[in-house]
């Protein structure tokens, strides 16, 4: 159950979902040492942030 996202039920891979957490999942566990572009990587540090806030409280 805690593998697939509250969002959108997507199974989660390394605590991301690939669905709505594709940039923070990319950026952080896919490809942590390439260097993406800013817009993406504000994106996925928005991601990562929400993440964090945990959504079991909605
Ligand atoms: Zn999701």
């Amino acid at each position: 159950m805690a593998n697939y996202c509250d969002n959108c039920g997507c199974r989660k891979l390394n605590g991301y979902c690939t669905g709505c957490e594709e940039e923070a999942y990319i950026a952080f566990v896919q490809a942590p040492d390439y260097e993406f572009s800013e817009p993406f990587m504000e994106k996925a540090w928005q991601q990562e942030k929400d993440r964090n806030k945990g959504g079991d409280h909605a």
